[in-house]
């Protein structure tokens, strides 16, 4: 695309003014690889667009997860590889999340054997200062001098963990463990006043270990750059193949694995029950089916729905809505392998009597109890989030900003703690 001026410059890309929007950056990423910061540095050609094809992969499934970046959009080859970002401050801080204990960390934990899964996860902070080799912070230093407040420190921390988590999750159903993932973060203006902050810069090959069925020895990642001395031709060769490997690896990051609900009510009085789940569904961006079939006044039919639900493409998780006796759900768990889900609506009127369901299951019936519909779209999004890295980012999302809202509104009864909400992602 055509390009304003040039307005910035870092080791491996450029940003430039968006032509039309104001609020908007240009991004190409380059050909060069480089350590200690930038003593090492090489040439590799088509670098630069693996590294803006990772990118905004795994920028598309942290936006689809519905965390604040500033990815607006680009990084395929059909847009020559540039990335269209928000404009915003960036706050000169790597924040550094270690699942498992390697590289600088067993420097500095000399005690600490490298593998070491950590739990909870590390988070440090790292002032960016290439002349002094950027210099380890600690909260307490990035809040004196200024470089972010402690709530939007607070905030970086949160997302920096999130992040890992969702990427851990994505990697981990390809059967790699992300080791450790350094990220960035800016202010952006927000269109109504003030500012928010936004997960920023780049995510690529360059800014994680990553190790295939948890063996070092397989890494795939900029580590194996770091560990050569001096590169030859046929070493860089060797580099630019895993960067590939990763560029196709993360497109699958964002495929849904084509799992969806199977909502089974028994009767159409159901049937505001049912779209409490199903809008509860939608949040998590879960395909839905509805039937209404009846245990007891149409077993044939609903056991034929059984079976041409199991038998479609896709992975199905059965929502079954049923008052009185439930016996609905029990009769959809024998018939079925897939998992079930029992959502009775209770406290339905019959006959001019409250009903409140037997709850009761027979020995031998796999299936949950779910009262809240709510919580029933949310035991099936779990289920599904197994295989679906973008349910799973929504699940963990959403489980945050429950978490948040208790310990804010726990703030605004007592004031904030020494803590804040440090450590509640
Ligand atoms: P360490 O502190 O162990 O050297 O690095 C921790 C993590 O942050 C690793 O995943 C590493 O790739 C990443 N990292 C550290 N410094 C940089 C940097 O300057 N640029 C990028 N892209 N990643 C970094």
């Amino acid at each position: 695309m055509n390009k304003g001026a040039e307005v910035g410059r870092g080791k491996t890309k450029v940003l430039y003014v968006h032509p039309e929007r104001a609020d908007a950056l240009v991004v190409v990423q380059q050909d060069n690889i480089t350590a200690g910061d930038g003593a090492k540095r090489h040439t590799i050609s088509g670098k630069g667009r693996l590294a803006a094809l990772t990118t905004s992969r795994v920028f598309r499934l942290l936006n689809a997860a519905g965390l604040p970046t500033h990815f607006l959009g680009g990084g395929e080859d059909e847009d020559n590889n540039e990335m269209i970002v928000r404009r915003c401050e960036m706050i000169p801080i790597e924040v550094v999340v270690r699942g498992i204990a390697a590289g600088s960390y067993l420097k500095r934990n000399p005690g600490m054997k490298s593998g070491t899964v950590l739990a909870p996860r590390v988070v440090e902070y790292f002032f960016k200062d290439d002349a002094r080799h950027d210099p380890q912070y600690t909260a307490e230093q990035i809040v004196e001098e200024k470089v972010a407040t402690p709530a939007e420190l607070e905030l970086m921390s949160d997302y920096a963990r999130l992040i890992f988590e969702i990427l851990a999750h994505a990697w981990k159903l390809q059967d790699v463990l992300l080791v450790d993932l350094k990220v960035e973060f800016g202010r952006a203006q927000r269109p109504g006043g003030g500012t928010e902050i936004l997960l920023a810069d780049v995510i690529d090959n360059d800014s994680w270990r990553i190790w295939p069925a948890g063996d070092q020895q397989l890494m795939l990642d900029k580590q194996i750059y770091r560990n050569i001395a001096t590169p030859t031709p046929a070493d860089l060769d060797g580099v630019k193949a895993k960067y590939e490997e990763v560029a196709e690896r993360v497109a699958r990051f964002c495929r849904s694995s084509g799992g969806f609900a199977a909502i089974i009510m028994g009767s159409t009085s159901d049937a505001e029950h049912a779209e409490r789940v199903e809008k509860a569904l939608a949040e998590y961006g879960i395909p839905v089916r509805r039937h209404v079939a009846s245990a007891h006044k149409t077993p044939l039919f609903t056991l034929q729905k059984v079976q041409q639900i199991d038998n479609m493409l896709g992975r199905p998780v059965y929502i079954t809505i049923a008052g009185r006796s439930n016996a609905l759900s029990a009769f959809v768990d024998a018939a079925t392998a897939h998992p079930v889900i029992a959502c009775p609506p209770l406290g339905q009127t019959w006959a001019g009597m409250e009903v409140i369901s037997s709850l009761a299951l027979p020995k031998g019936v796999a299936s949950t109890i779910v009262l809240e519909p709510e919580n029933a779209a949310l035991a099936a999004a779990k289920i599904l989030a197994a295989d679906d890295p973008v349910i799973y980012g929504r699940v963990v999302v959403k489980q945050y900003r429950n978490r948040v809202q208790i310990t804010d509104a726990d703030a605004k009864m007592n004031g904030p703690t020494e803590n804040g909400r440090a450590g509640s992602a």
